[in-house]
């Protein structure tokens, strides 16, 4: 039986580099693979996994009304599909989570989901929320805090380095925008 996974971590932890080596060894194995990214990431352009250890490689870009499951069902008809992937998993709306469920439970296809647990105001994001209470296997990507802690949440920062506390949930870009920090820190920072 297929298994849904959900790698959750915060910012610059690593998920689109554990993310680039899973795919590399499936299709080092001879096996085909199919990338799915956030249309808002534009860290690398759009349709682009990009890690900052400087190895990428082209995803189809997720919008809020792709069907990534018939998108899959479409590939997998050509030719096998070993694994779908799916980067920044926290954009994904609870039914598109749904439809990555389906591709597992109906379609016998592993499903791998990569994203942040939560947003600059340590809110779940829609997607993970939905990933949180759905997957299969839910794994954490850990990164290290300022202070040694395992950092757990996500301080967004103006270009002073000053805690920003208002603003949309989907901004998102550059590394300098975000600070992985633990909980305490996050507290202390955005005054709670
Ligand atoms: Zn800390």
């Amino acid at each position: 039986m297929a298994k849904l996974y959900f790698y959750y971590a915060s910012m610059n932890a690593g998920k689109s580099t554990t993310l680039l080596q899973a795919d590399f060894n499936y299709r080092e194995r001879g096996m085909r693979t199919l990338l799915f990214t956030a249309g808002v990431h534009d860290r690398g352009g759009k349709g682009v996994i990009d890690s900052r250890l400087g190895i990428s490689a082209t995803a189809i870009a997720f919008g809020g009304s792709t069907d990534l499951r018939q998108i899959a069902q479409d590939a997998h008809l050509e030719a096998p599909l070993a694994c779908v992937l799916v980067d920044e998993a926290q954009f994904l709306s609870a039914a598109q989570v749904r439809q990555l469920a389906a591709l597992c439970d109906e379609d016998d296809i592993p499903v791998l989901a990569y994203g942040l647990r939560t947003d600059f105001q340590g809110k779940l994001f829609a997607g993970s929320a939905e990933l949180l209470a759905l997957a299969d296997s839910l794994v954490e990507i850990k990164s290290v805090c300022e202070c040694g802690r395992k950092a757990t949440m996500n301080l967004r920062v103006d270009a002073f380095g000053k805690a920003v506390r208002q603003g949309e949930q989907k901004q998102i870009g550059g590394n300098e925008r975000y600070v992985a920090l633990c909980r305490r820190h996050f507290m202390q920072r955005t005054g709670g």
